[in-house]
């Protein structure tokens, strides 16, 4: 072994989806099937590439006054970043440096534990209950920090805001961090306890309900003295995190709610039929709130049934993990995608 080995910051790195480059159902990442607000294509058709030689606003003020007045707070109470895998991992950066570990369910978004140990930040996975449920009572212990996602991934669970808000309660000394990637298609958002807990952090992303996940755009809300250690961190990391085009682009889709709000209609619709086509063939799953339903079979396994998938270029999630090795994660794509996935699923269970 090389001495310069023993210096070296080895992790054991995320695993993301896989990005197919040629033409697939790609039910497996969890993107909207729907294009971006039409704002965006035309933002995008007259961008002033000569502004492209200069740096970008590092406040990144536009896209930050577009998100305060949508979601009615102040922009010191906005922070934005590179996706909210950027968002998120500042914050691991940013307020979890207790010796205390860090809580978080076990099964979950799998970065979690990626930046914890990037970081060296000790962490305790909670187990969520039989049914997939967060106990609450599991984050009244001392801590040295709180994240979950709600709803979770990728079980597709959401928790009324009562669960949540008794959780922040019970952790008025560490910060708190709830990851709402799907809360558009699950219900209120606990955005709106921000201004009665000092210790709470809302970060929520346009790569899903937005459409927009190759732009790489997140956001984190809370109050402003929060927002501002976040904001110092980055700029002792990155000061341009968010590219000229991503501002544009960002701000424009957020200025149409109205396509938004028809995007996460159409997808909980076809949502809410696909439980009923899965249920026919015998598939049990937690009930969906998000843009994808968490599902198992019990006469076929899963790791099977996801390779017969996807020889038939129908990409969903499988990971073979502790607990949920018979688990596939199938996002919600068109009425038509979904449709030719459940043709080939008849098919394959008739045999
Ligand atoms: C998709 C997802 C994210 C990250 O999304 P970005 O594309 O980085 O904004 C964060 N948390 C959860 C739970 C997710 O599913």
């Amino acid at each position: 072994m090389k001495a310069f080995e023993k210096n070296i910051r080895k992790v054991e790195p995320y695993v993301p989806g896989e990005q197919p480059q040629q033409k697939v159902i790609k039910l497996n990442t969890n993107e909207n099937p729907y294009p971006p607000a039409p704002g965006v294509s035309k933002a995008l058709q007259s961008m002033d590439t000569d502004r492209l030689r200069l740096y970008p606003d590092p406040t990144a003020g536009v896209l930050v006054k577009e998100l305060a007045d949508f979601y009615h707070v102040n922009p010191d109470q906005v922070f934005v970043g590179v996706g909210s895998d950027d968002v998120l991992s500042m914050c691991f950066l940013t307020f979890f440096n207790s010796e205390k570990p860090i809580l978080f369910p076990d099964i979950t978004y799998s970065f979690y534990k990626v930046w914890a140990d990037l970081y060296r930040i000790p962490y305790e996975c909670q187990k969520l209950d039989e049914n997939f449920r967060l106990v609450k009572e599991d984050y009244y212990k001392e801590n040295g920090g709180v994240i979950f996602p709600n709803p979770n991934a990728p079980t597709a669970l959401y928790e009324e805001l009562d669960v949540v808000e008794d959780i922040i309660a019970h952790n008025r000394d560490v910060i708190v961090i709830v990851d709402e990637a799907y809360v558009d298609f699950a219900g209120r958002s606990a955005m709106e306890l921000v201004d009665r807990y000092d210790n709470l952090i809302v970060v929520q992303t346009f790569s899903k309900a937005r459409s927009m996940a190759g732009m790489r755009i997140g956001y984190a809300i809370s109050n402003p003295a929060l927002i501002r250690y976040l904001n110092d961190a980055k700029y002792s990391f990155n000061s341009y995190t968010m590219n000229q085009t991503s501002l544009v682009c960002g701000t424009e889709a957020v200025r149409d709610k109205e396509y938004f709000e028809e995007c996460i209609r159409k997808i909980i619709h076809t949502r809410e039929w696909a439980k009923e086509e899965l249920r026919k063939l015998g598939f049990e799953f937690p009930d969906s709130r998000t843009n994808f339903i968490f599902a198992t079979h019990p006469d076929y396994d899963a790791k099977e049934l996801f390779e017969a998938l996807k020889a038939e270029g129908i990409y969903v999630r499988y990971w073979g993990s502790e607990r949920i090795e018979q688990y596939l994660r199938i996002t919600i794509g068109t009425e038509e995608e979904m449709k030719t996935m459940f043709v080939f699923l008849k098919d394959y269970m008739r045999k």
